[in-house]
C-alpha cells in the first residue's frame, strides 16, 4: 500500500513531506538529495521534457523554451506559455512538473505515493484551487485535500512549541508572492483568525532594485551614461540571476562585489547591505501595512483589541525571509526575535504532510502518534469577500453586494435578501454571479460563477428572495434560494459565466431600456370554429388576433392558433410569423377548419398535450393559452377542462378565457387563472379587449378584464 503526503507546490520551489513512523514529519528529498526542487519545467527540441534542477540550468542558460513563476497564473485561461511551438496552460505545466517530482521523490525514497494533501496561498480562490486540484489529479495521485500555506505553516510550527495558547503572526515572502496570517495556535486547534496576501509582491522585487543598483554603479564606475547601454534581453537574464545571487550574499554578509558584463560594458560594482536595505525600504513597507491591516482583522475576529505587541511571535516562511532586515524589523515591531524551529522552505510541505495524515486517518487509516498526541484541528478562515451583483436601491448602478465577509470562520454559510420583480403572469428569475473580492465595481472582482434561480412566485409588491452561499472546506461555493414569505426553496441550477459583462458598468435603468420589458412569453389562441361563430364570430375572431399582435409588436412574445369546435387542431405554431398567424385566422380560413360544428371538445386538453410534448426549457418560460369561444361546451368537456386548468396552473400556465355570445363567464372563471382573467364581451368589443390583453402581456403587468 503507498502512502500520503503534503506537497508545496511553490511559486519557485517546491516539497515533498510525509509523516514517518516516528510520527514526525519529514521531507522527502529528491534524487539529487536536495530538499526541495526548482517548480521549472522545459521542453526540449525532441519533445522530452527537462524539469526541477535541470531545467531552471536551461533556463540560466537563456532557454525561451523553459517556464517559471507558473503558479501565479494558476486558472487563468489568458496564460498560455508556448514551448517548442506546443501550448500549455499553467495547469499543464504544474502537472508536469507534480508528475516528474512525484516519480523521482517516490523512486529516490522507495515509496508509492497513493494520495496527498496540495497547498495553494491563502489568497487563491476557488477557480486557482481547482486548477491546482487538477494539475495533482492528472498525476494519477488522489487529492485529499488543499490547505492553504500559513495554515500549513502553522501545522508545522505547531509542532515545535508546547502547550499554551499562542497568537502568532506567519509572514510568507517567497519568490513572486507575500502571504501574512495571524492564528491562534493551541495544542489541538489552530485558528486561523485573518489573512491577506499581495501576489506581486516578492524576492523578484528585491532583485529588480538590485539590477537598477549594480546598472548604476557599473555605469558610475566607467563613468558612462546609463541611457547609452543598450540592453539585449540575454543581457537582462544574466542581470537577474547576478542580481539574486547578489541579494543572497548580501543576506550572509554586510557588503559584497559583483562582477556585472552587459551589452559591452564591463566593471565590478560593490554593494553594500544597508544601501540595498535603504533602495528597498518601500517592498518592506508594503508588507508591514498588509501585516497591520491584517493584525486589526484579526483584532476584529477576537473581538478585542491585538497590536504588535500582543502577539506571541513571528513564524518566517519563504525564501526571501532570509534577508536580514526582514526579521530586524519583526523584531522591532514585536520586541522579540522571529520563532525559531521552523525551515522556512520546508514548513509548508511539513504542515501539509501533518494535514494529509490527519485526513487518510479520518478515513480509516492506522492512526499515526504525533509527539505525544494527534494534530491538532483546523480553523480556517475565507481570504475573500464572496459576494453578488445586485443592483444599487436608486438603480443607478450595479454594486458588489457581500454576503460572506472576508475572515468568516470556514465552512461559512449566510445569507441575504434581495427584492426581485416578478410579472404578473409566469414567475420571476434571478441571475446571481458570484463576486470574489471587496472593491465596489462590480468587475473589479473575480467572477467565480453562475448561478440562475428560477420559478420566483409573486408576493404582495416584489418577491424577497433569499440567496445563502455556503462556503465549504475547499474553497469552493455553494449558492441556494428561498422565499421565506412562502416557504419555498427555489431551483439554482449553475450556469456559464458569458464572456461580456460589460452591461454591468451601465446603470440598470439604461439596460431596462434597452432590454425587453417582460420576460419571453408563448401564447396560444384558441379560437371556438363551431358554428354559432360563423360569420359575425369569425369576422370578430379575425379582428382580436389582429388587435393582440399589434399590441405585442416588439415584445418577446411568440403566438400560435388553435381552432376547437367537436374536434381540436393547431393551425399555427406557436412562434409563426404575425402575417402567416393573420392570414391563418381569415374568416374564411375558419370557416374551412372543418372541426365539426358542436362543443363535444375540450380544447384545454389539446393544448395540454401540446404542451406537455414541448421541450422542457420551452415549458419553463411563460406560456399562456387565450381562450375564444361563443357558447357553452358539453358536460364531459367542461368537466375535464376543469380538472386540466388546475394542472394547468400548477405548472404556471396562464389561462385567459374571453366569451362572446351564450358564453358561459362563470365557467370561463372557473377555468382561468383568476377572475380577472375571464369575461363576457360583444363581438365589437373583441379587437380592443384581445389589444389590452396583449399589452399587458407585452408589459408585464396584471390583467384586469
Ligand atoms: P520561495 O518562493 O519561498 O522558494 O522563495 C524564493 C525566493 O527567496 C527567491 O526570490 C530567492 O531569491 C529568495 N531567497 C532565497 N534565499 C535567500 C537568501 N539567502 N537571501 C535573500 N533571498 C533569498
Amino acid at each position: 500500500m503507498g502512502i500520503v503526503v503534503g506537497i508545496d507546490l511553490g511559486t519557485t520551489f517546491s516539497a515533498v513531506a510525509r509523516v514517518g513512523e516516528d510520527g514526525r514529519p519529514h521531507i522527502l528529498p529528491n534524487s539529487s538529495g536536495e530538499t526541495t526542487t526548482p517548480s521549472v519545467v522545459a521542453v526540449r527540441e525532441d519533445g522530452s521534457i527537462l524539469w526541477g534542477d535541470e531545467a531552471k540550468e536551461s533556463q540560466l542558460m537563456g532557454d525561451a523554451n523553459a517556464a517559471s513563476f507558473y503558479k501565479r497564473s494558476m486558472g487563468e485561461s489568458t496564460y498560455v506559455e508556448r514551448l517548442q511551438n506546443m501550448a500549455f496552460d499553467a495547469t499543464d505545466l504544474s502537472a508536469i512538473f507534480l508528475r516528474n517530482l512525484l516519480a523521482d521523490v517516490s523512486a529516490a525514497n522507495g515509496v508509492e505515493i497513493d494520495a496527498a494533501v496540495v497547498t495553494v496561498p491563502a489568497y487563491f480562490g476557488a477557480t486557482q484551487r481547482e486548477a491546482t486540484q487538477e494539475a495533482l489529479r492528472r498525476t494519477g495521485v488522489r487529492v485529499l485535500g488543499v490547505l492553504n500555506e500559513p495554515s500549513a505553516a502553522a501545522y508545522a510550527y505547531g509542532l515545535t512549541g508546547a502547550g499554551a495558547d499562542r497568537t502568532v503572526l506567519i509572514y510568507d515572502l517567497g519568490g513572486g508572492t507575500f502571504d501574512v496570517t495571524v492564528a491562534r495556535i493551541s495544542a489541538d486547534e489552530i485558528h486561523v483568525l485573518a489573512s491577506n496576501g499581495n501576489h506581486h509582491l516578492g524576492g523578484r522585487d528585491w532583485d529588480a532594485i538590485l539590477t537598477d543598483m549594480l546598472l548604476e554603479g557599473l555605469c558610475e564606475g566607467l563613468d558612462m551614461d546609463r541611457g547609452d547601454l543598450d540592453l539585449s534581453l540575454s543581457d537582462l537574464g544574466t542581470l537577474a540571476v547576478l542580481s539574486e545571487r547578489t541579494k543572497r550574499e548580501l543576506s550572509a554578509r554586510p557588503r559584497t562585489r559583483a562582477r556585472v558584463s552587459v551589452a559591452g560594458a564591463t566593471g565590478t560594482v560593490e554593494v553594500a547591505r544597508r544601501e540595498f536595505e535603504e533602495a528597498t525600504a518601500h517592498l518592506l513597507t508594503m508588507t508591514t501595512d498588509l501585516c497591520e491591516e491584517t493584525i486589526a482583522e484579526a483584532a476584529e475576529s477576537l473581538g478585542r483589541p491585538l497590536a504588535w505587541a500582543d502577539l506571541d511571535g513571528v513564524v518566517l516562511i519563504g525564501g526571501s525571509t532570509r534577508m536580514p532586515q526582514v526579521a530586524a524589523y519583526l523584531e522591532e515591531q514585536t520586541g522579540r526575535p522571529p520563532l525559531g524551529g521552523v525551515n522556512p522552505d520546508e514548513a509548508v510541505a511539513l504542515g501539509a504532510a501533518i494535514y494529509a495524515s490527519q485526513l487518510a486517518e479520518a478515513e480509516g487509516d492506522s492512526p499515526r502518534f504525533l509527539l505525544g498526541g494527534s494534530a491538532p484541528r483546523l480553523v480556517d478562515c475565507t481570504a475573500h469577500p464572496m459576494g453578488m451583483i445586485a443592483e444599487s436601491p436608486d438603480r443607478s448602478r450595479y454594486v458588489n453586494s457581500t454576503i460572506i465577509p472576508k475572515n468568516a470562520t470556514v465552512p461559512a454559510s449566510e445569507s441575504r435578501e434581495y427584492l426581485i420583480p416578478v410579472p404578473a403572469w409566469g414567475t420571476g428569475r434571478l441571475e446571481v454571479y458570484v463576486l470574489q473580492g471587496s472593491e465596489p465595481r462590480p468587475l473589479d472582482n473575480d467572477v467565480v460563477g453562475k448561478y440562475v434561480v428560477t420559478g420566483i412566485e409573486r408576493e404582495q409588491g416584489d418577491a424577497k428572495v433569499r440567496v445563502t452561499y455556503s462556503y465549504t472546506e475547499n474553497a469552493t461555493i455553494e449558492v441556494s434560494a428561498d422565499q421565506p414569505a412562502l416557504g419555498r426553496e427555489l431551483t439554482v441550477e449553475r450556469a456559464e459565466v458569458e464572456g461580456d459583462l460589460s452591461r454591468f458598468d451601465r446603470s440598470p435603468l439604461e439596460n431596462e431600456a434597452s432590454e425587453p420589458a417582460c420576460a419571453p412569453m408563448r401564447v396560444m389562441i384558441a379560437i371556438d370554429t363551431s358554428g354559432s361563430m360563423y360569420g359575425r364570430g369569425f369576422e370578430a375572431a379575425h379582428e382580436a388576433v389582429r388587435g393582440f399582435l399589434s399590441s405585442i409588436e416588439g415584445a418577446p412574445v411568440e403566438v400560435g392558433l388553435m381552432c376547437f369546435s367537436d374536434r381540436a387542431e393547431i393551425i399555427a405554431e406557436v412562434g409563426t410569423g404575425p402575417e402567416k398567424l393573420l392570414a391563418c385566422s381569415d374568416p374564411e380560413v375558419l370557416r374551412e377548419a372543418n372541426l365539426g360544428g358542436g362543443n363535444t371538445n375540450d380544447p384545454l386538453r389539446n393544448y395540454s398535450d401540446w404542451y406537455s410534448g414541448q421541450e422542457r426549457y420551452k415549458r419553463s418560460m411563460a406560456n399562456c393559452l387565450l381562450l375564444l369561444t361563443d357558447g357553452v361546451w358539453s358536460m364531459p368537456a367542461c368537466q375535464e377542462a376543469q380538472q386540466i386548468s388546475q394542472e394547468l396552473r400548477k405548472e404556471n400556465v396562464m389561462i385567459i378565457g374571453i366569451g362572446v355570445a351564450y358564453a358561459d363567464p362563470e365557467f370561463l372563471r372557473s377555468i382561468s387563472t383568476s377572475d380577472s382573467y375571464a369575461g363576457l364581451f360583444d363581438f365589437s368589443q373583441l379587437g380592443e379587449t384581445f389589444s389590452t390583453i396583449g399589452r399587458s402581456i407585452a408589459s408585464g403587468s396584471e390583467i384586469r378584464l
